[in-house]
């Protein structure tokens, strides 16, 4: 029998996620359909998108863009434009899953609206869950929404559990899961030198090609450290159940030990599409347009224990965990800033984990009620963050 098109929103679709996920879609037409794209500012990418996938709805979330984009696009599709509309677009009754593939904090609220419509969500924005896992995992419940993670080491772990298994609920039979960790491109560098990284020098990683915010992240393992937040929520584990192994090869994308001794392991090519085509293709299998893994070529995995001295991120996140609270989303919202700040090169790449530190020491936790305390929260650990960054220039 033949079925209809599933019916995909790509929020963030003219970034690194957005794009593998486009890329992946276009080899299945006849599987789905682009009913919505969204971009903050690139005009130029998002026209270009929108002249190829026809989607019913293009969102600019940097409103100052809208009559730009609308010349470019003219009368092919609808164009939005404001942070709200990118609600709108994931509550359409048509739609059938969204992917979050937007940066940071920007995409909590999008991630919110799409699981208390009751719909899939293909989650790779981890910032969302970092700063509200508690929000989203509740309504995902309450509305019977499922999230399936994009994130490859997530994705791996989720494809480790029984086919019956729903995010959010703590799988049985587990001793532990390990996160895998590629160590970034400093992994082996001299820590004495830590503080001349160029921001061009943290965005070359060695094995992923991603944007500019993961990329810092991962160079500081603050990557990790929020990934290791994204498995609490997700997996529902505490911090003790979550291990993390340098392998700097990143073939194994993460694994699953049974209480039996068995650990299962997902493998393949560093290539994000290898996971989002397992999310969007899900139950089915699909082609990605990765290149297959060929161990033979292979002999050399290794694997390392974290370094939290040389990489202090990492340890922030742990403590987060165990703090609970709204301490993860102080964390996410002190680490955007730092970040950001290294990127336009007002201070040095050792001064990010020294922010995230101080705010984290001086911050006062709470437990989550609900969105608009995070959002007042998030806007006054950012304020605390950038008069600290003036700090550190
Ligand atoms: P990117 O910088 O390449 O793209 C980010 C997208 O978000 C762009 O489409 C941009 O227009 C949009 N955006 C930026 N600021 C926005 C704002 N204020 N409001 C609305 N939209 C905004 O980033 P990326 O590498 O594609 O990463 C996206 C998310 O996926 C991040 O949370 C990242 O941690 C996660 N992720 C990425 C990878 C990867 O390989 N790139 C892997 C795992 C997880
Ligand atoms: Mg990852």
């Amino acid at each position: 029998m033949m079925t209809s098109p599933k019916n995909v929103v790509v929020l963030g679709a003219t970034g690194s996620i957005g794009t593998s996920t486009l890329d992946i879609i276009a080899r299945h037409p006849d599987k789905f359909n682009v009913l919505a794209i969204s971009g903050h500012s690139n005009v130029y990418k998002l026209a270009e998108l929108a002249q190829k996938f026809k989607p019913k709805f293009v969102v600019i979330s940097d409103s100052n863009k809208y009559s730009q984009l609308s010349d470019l696009i003219g009368n092919g599709s609808t164009v939005l434009a404001g942070a709200q509309e990118l609600e709108t677009i994931c509550q359409l009754d048509a739609v059938d899953m969204v992917v979050a593939g937007i940066v940071g904090s920007a995409g909590m609220q999008p991630v919110l609206a799409t699981v208390q419509a009751g719909k899939t969500l293909l989650l790779a924005n981890k910032e969302a869950l970092v700063l509200a896992g508690e929000l989203v995992m509740k309504a995902a419940q309450d509305n019977n929404a499922s999230i399936i993670p994009l994130d490859s080491e997530h994705n791996a772990i989720y494809q480790c559990l029984p086919d019956s298994y729903r995010c959010g609920i703590t799988p049985k039979n587990l001793n532990k899961i390990i996160l895998t960790a590629s160590g970034g491109p400093f992994w082996n560098r001299e820590v004495s030198t830590f503080a001349e990284i160029s921001p061009d020098e943290a965005c070359a990683h060695p094995n992923w090609d991603m944007g500019r915010k993961i990329s810092v992240d991962s160079a500081t393992l603050m990557n990790k450290g929020l990934e290791i937040i994204e498995a609490h929520w997700l997996f529902g584990l505490n911090e003790k159940d979550i291990d993390v192994h340098v392998h700097p090869q990143s073939i194994i994308h993460s694994m699953v030990c049974y209480k039996d001794g068995s650990v299962l392991a997902q493998l393949g090519e560093p290539d994000m599409r290898i996971p989002i085509a397992n999310g969007l293709g899900m139950p089915e299998r699909i082609t990605s347009g990765a290149n297959m893994l060929d161990l033979l070529q292979r002999d050399d995995l290794q694997f390392f224990a974290p370094d939290y001295i040389k990489f202090p991120c990492l340890a922030l996140a742990k403590q987060a965990i165990k703090t609970g609270g709204t301490s993860m989303a102080i964390l996410n919202a002190a680490n955007e800033i730092s970040v950001e700040a290294f990127l336009s090169n007002q201070i040095s790449f050792t001064a990010i984990a020294k922010i995230n530190a101080k705010i984290m020491t001086n911050a006062t936790v709470s437990q989550v009620d609900n969105v608009a305390q995070l959002l007042q929260l998030d806007e006054e650990v950012r304020a605390n963050a950038r008069q600290m960054v003036k700090q550190y220039a």
